[in-house]
């Protein structure tokens, strides 16, 4: 990232609501259901499968995640009706966690519940370094009180992360593997380029080696090879494994995997609660300058 930008994203929050949103509409569907709905069935008709995110990270009150699980149930039963290819990601904040481990485990089951009876999968993300031990709690749990047809996210940016896989291991856990997003202090996350990519590589073969199915999650074209290699070199069908992006990242990247036979499932999130969402996806876009510049520049002279 050039200084500028990096100057751009320090000074992110500071940009005015509308301009980010703005520039990071094709980050997200829209703010409905349907808009949701909309933009998985442009991927389902390109090949590509969905993974839809409900927005609520900013929720403060325990109705407020209770909404949000309605929400999702929502999109289960819409998901059904319209026949189309798509499972749900879930952020344990809002579900509800930083009000109590209690609601967000409620809430949980609730959505995998739903997602259980009609055969579908719910992903739960990872969020940053203070829910993991939560978030990694309430999946054992659930895959203990029997439900199968839930995953989880694990980041390779994280130096404890090929333990919690050890501890995990004898669960077979269906697990999505990225970066991960949130800046995390040196003691226990790895800071710099090339040891995150080490981390990402060295989890991938361990999950392969247990035999997990994995969602390769990055839009690194060098890291895309290595997963290519690594499934490759292990014979692994195309059911066996997936690739996924986010909505609006590289597309080019996803089409050449989805035209050499490879699952791509892209993350497809919708809802009001898109603030928080957008500056993450803004201040990890390297064209950022450009965008928030050419943007203010439009403002200005009252496009
Ligand atoms: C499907 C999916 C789900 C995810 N779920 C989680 C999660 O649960 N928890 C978590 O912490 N993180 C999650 N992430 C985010 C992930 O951890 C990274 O922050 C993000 O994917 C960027 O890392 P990268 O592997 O793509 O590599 P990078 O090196 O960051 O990116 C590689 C290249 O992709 C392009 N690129 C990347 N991001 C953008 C952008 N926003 N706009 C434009 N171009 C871009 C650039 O060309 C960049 O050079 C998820 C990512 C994906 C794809």
């Amino acid at each position: 990232m050039s200084l500028v930008d990096a100057a751009i994203v320090r000074l992110l929050p500071a940009v005015p609501k509308p301009v980010v949103r703005r520039i990071s509409e094709r980050y997200i569907a829209g703010e409905k259901l349907d808009d949701a709905l909309r933009v998985v069935r442009e991927l389902n008709d390109q090949g590509k499968l969905a993974t839809i995110d409900v927005l609520g990270e900013e929720i403060a009150e325990p109705d407020e995640a209770r909404a949000i699980a309605a929400a999702y149930r929502e999109t289960f039963e819409a998901i059904e009706r319209g026949r189309l290819d798509a499972n749900v990601s879930v952020k344990p904040t809002a579900l509800g966690l930083k009000l109590g481990y209690d609601l967000f485990r409620e809430n949980l089951l609730d959505v995998v519940r739903h997602a259980a009876g009609r055969g579908n999968f719910v992903r739960i993300d990872m969020e940053d370094a203070s829910t993991t031990d939560d978030t990694l709690r309430a999946y054992r749990e659930l895959r203990e009180s029997g439900f199968d047809d839930v995953g989880i996210v694990l980041q390779a940016r994280l130096k404890r992360t090929l333990a919690d896989l050890a501890e995990l291991a004898e669960l077979r856990p269906n697990v999505r593997l990225c970066k991960g997003i949130y800046l995390e202090p040196a003691e226990i996350a790895y800071r710099d380029f090339d040891s995150i990519r080490a981390g990402f590589v060295q989890a991938l073969e361990q999950l392969l080696e247990l035999g997990c199915y994995v969602g390769i999650a990055t839009h690194d074209e060098w890291l895309v090879e290595q997963g290519r290699r690594l499934v490759a070199e292990r014979g692994l069908g195309r059911e066996e494994y997936e690739f996924q992006m986010l909505l609006g990242v590289r597309p080019a990247l996803g089409d050449k995997l989805v035209r050499s036979g490879n699952r791509l499932r892209i993350y497809t999130p919708f809802g009001g609660h898109w603030y928080a969402y957008s500056l993450r996806r803004l201040q990890e876009n390297p064209k950022i300058a450009g965008y928030v510049a050419g943007d203010t520049v439009r403002g200005l002279l009252g496009r």
